[in-house]
């Protein structure tokens, strides 16, 4: 088997990111609730795609890419850490986005803004839409380009949270539960996956933020990124939970997911956000009622940041 540290990165983020425990949520969930703060990966706001863009990006430098394209809605924050990255990176990023959701200059078009970040919409909800309008622009430019999926979900990308699994390993708690959104699968699917190698007896839960399923998405990011680190291991759908909260669908703030982006504001100072970490938080607070975690249970939640949409997204 390889191993991680044989996959060139780039240097992007701070990390390791802190664990710390959330005492006031831990006396009112009757369990011990620890938070992850990728929300505090350094680049730009902060926020889970930092992980995957160090090996993406290193990727793109080595395929000799002078252009950086990626794709997802207006409001992408995966989108927003590319063009960060990019341009720490001395790359150009064109951002591709679908016309869906706030297309104001608020929230993550804001820090596009900030930027000088070359976007474009298209009026889709189809992705080849979107790859060829890519194709378009790079023929247009005459630039070497790299197409980095929506979410930076594929398996290269989904390295970085195998590698956030180690790192939480390294980090000298065993937790029993590990919780994080899921939106285009890379974050879950790493988690999960590292933590076969990584985090014997974590169960890893991923709680669906979009109405689709989730499981053969999962299980082939899973065995892709297996494929890569070429490690002989079975995979199955026993490997990891899956929960909906993704109330009315995607993008669309929730009362449970408000709900918890307030307790977790007003507890301990953290802001999630209404996309992906709230709703996620909301599924959290859902096992602990339902009585899912013991009280001498170590429950670790990913904070994978957000903090762009959250001046954007009500
Ligand atoms: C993209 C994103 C997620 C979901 O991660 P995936 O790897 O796409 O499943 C979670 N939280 C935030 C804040 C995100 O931007």
């Amino acid at each position: 088997m390889k191993r991680l540290e044989d996959f060139r990165r780039v240097p992007l983020g701070v990390f390791p990111t802190p664990i710390q425990r959330l005492d006031n949520i831990s006396r009112l969930l009757g369990t011990n609730v620890y938070v992850k703060r990728d929300d505090m990966t350094g680049l730009g706001l902060g926020g889970n795609k930092t992980r995957k863009l160090e090996f993406l990006l290193a990727d793109a430098i080595d395929k000799g890419a002078e252009l950086v394209f990626t794709t997802g809605g207006a409001q992408s924050n995966h989108a927003m850490l590319t063009a960060a990255a990019a341009g720490r990176l001395g790359l150009k990023a064109v951002l591709v986005l679908k016309k869906r959701g706030v297309t104001d200059i608020a929230g993550n078009l804001f820090l596009e803004k900030l930027m000088g970040t070359d976007v474009r919409f298209v009026d889709t909800d189809d992705y080849q839409d979107i790859y060829d309008e890519m194709d378009r622009i790079a023929a247009e430019l005459g630039l070497k380009a790299y197409k980095i999926p929506m979410g930076g979900s594929n398996a290269l990308g989904t390295l970085g949270y195998v590698s956030c699994a180690e790192e939480i390993s390294r980090q000298g708690i065993h937790f029993d539960h590990l919780i994080c959104a899921e939106g285009s699968g890379g974050t879950m699917a790493g988690l999960a996956l590292g933590a076969k190698f990584f985090l014997p007896g974590t169960r890893v839960h991923g709680m669906m933020v979009d109405a689709s399923d989730f499981t053969p998405v999962t299980l082939s990011l899973m065995k892709e990124a297996a494929a890569l680190l070429e490690a002989d291991i079975e995979i199955s759908e026993k490997d990891f939970d899956l929960r909906r909260v993704w109330g009315e669908g995607y993008a669309i703030p929730s009362k449970e997911g408000n709900a918890a982006v307030e307790m977790m504001a007003a507890n301990e100072g953290i802001f999630l956000d209404p996309v992906y970490t709230g709703k996620a938080f909301s599924g959290l607070i859902a096992m602990a009622e339902e009585g899912a975690f013991k009280p001498d249970d170590k429950v670790l939640f990913l904070h994978s940041g957000g903090a762009g949409g959250l001046f954007a997204v009500h």
